[in-house]
């Protein structure tokens, strides 16, 4: 353990990058970096992290902030069940905690959408409790340098790499082996072109040694990708048109989009779709592709100039949009030049 944490917190003190959630002990400012960071790229998540503390600056700020509001800061950064559940855990605080952001790891993964990692991250990093945090960057870098085999998304896999990484943290210094080993896999160990020779790991490191580095770390599944087949109609009077708010259990819930027609197969809007909505004077605007990790949207956007009951809908006007929080797919729909707006 001792020498792990000496190679890799030495490393850290002289290549760490220099980021504002790095100069504060602040539990809230600390949880809101870690959860904008899941699945996003630092230079990606740095100005919404800026954004947030900015706009929320207590934890009461952001649990008593309309939702809406919520989802248009977020807008962009996707996955948009974590600023859900951002608000959410901020209210439990403020209702359970009386305000105060808990302490223990015990007590910090019992707020929503905290698992593991980030309790592990929140409690070393801002209370310097000894939880060894293993997150992407963690599970690749111990399975190439303890040379384990097993998939980092099995049961197995998840208990092995959690106690491999406990028994290498410094319990005296587990803030900065936290820091150190997963700015280690981010910027050395690297997925495709591991810096093996500027690595302060080399001398130890067993799969290096045993050329096995490069197929690590293994995974049980592969990710499936649906395809999906979108038509959003737009409804155009000159001065307005419909728009739905996404309901519970969505991908997108609490966001907004337009009315929306799915089909199971490629293609044109199918006659029976067009007959049950009642549509003339339709027109195809354009067509994106949006990928998302398990999907791959086609989507069709349509203009319709037809007027017709849309009671299911709200009617908002054609300039105040941008007050709605939507996908990034409609973003990006509004933010082309096929816009019709
Ligand atoms: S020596 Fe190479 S494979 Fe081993 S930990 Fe360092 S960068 Fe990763």
């Amino acid at each position: 353990m001792d020498r792990f944490s000496t190679l890799i917190t030495a490393w850290y003190r002289q290549n760490a990058r220099e980021l504002p959630w790095r100069e504060t002990n602040n539990p809230y400012f600390i949880w809101l970096s870690e959860i904008i960071l899941q699945q996003t790229r630092v230079e990606q998540g740095l100005p919404y992290y800026l954004k947030f503390t900015k706009n929320y600056p207590l934890i009461s700020d952001l649990a008593s902030a309309k939702q809406d509001q919520v989802l248009n800061d977020w807008q962009g950064l996707g996955y948009y069940s974590r600023a859900r559940n951002l608000q959410t855990a901020a209210q439990q605080v403020m209702n359970d905690f009386k305000g105060e952001f808990p302490k223990t790891y015990d007590e910090i993964i019992t707020l929503k959408g905290i698992g593991d990692y980030t309790a592990s991250a929140i409690s070393s990093f801002a209370f310097n409790e000894s939880k060894a945090v293993v997150d992407g960057n963690v599970y690749r870098l111990l399975s190439r340098y303890l040379d384990i085999h097993t998939p980092i998304d099995s049961t197995l896999g998840k208990k092995e790499f959690k106690l491999a990484a406990e028994k290498l943290i410094d319990p005296k210094n587990p803030a900065e082996h936290n820091q150190a080993i997963m700015e280690m896999g981010a910027m050395v160990c690297t997925p495709k072109n591991p810096n093996c020779q500027s690595c302060p790991l080399i001398d130890s490191c067993q799969g290096f040694a045993n050329g096995s580095f490069l197929e690590l770390p293994k995974k049980e599944k592969k990710t499936k990708v649906r395809n999906r087949y979108f038509h959003y109609l737009l409804f155009d009077d000159g001065q307005s048109t419909f728009i739905n708010k996404r309901g519970k259990k969505d991908v997108w819930e609490g966001l907004y989009d337009f009315p929306l027609i799915e089909q199971t197969e490629k293609g044109e809007l199918s006659k029976e779709n067009i007959s049950n909505w009642k549509l003339e004077n339709i027109e195809v605007i354009t067509e994106l592709k949006h990928v998302l990790s398990h999907q791959r949207i086609y989507a069709t956007f349509w203009k319709v100039d037809s007027q017709i009951e849309m009671s299911a809908y709200q009617k908002v006007k054609i300039s105040e949009l941008g007050d709605y929080p939507m996908p990034q797919l409609l973003i990006r729909y509004l933010e082309s030049s096929a816009n019709i707006w």
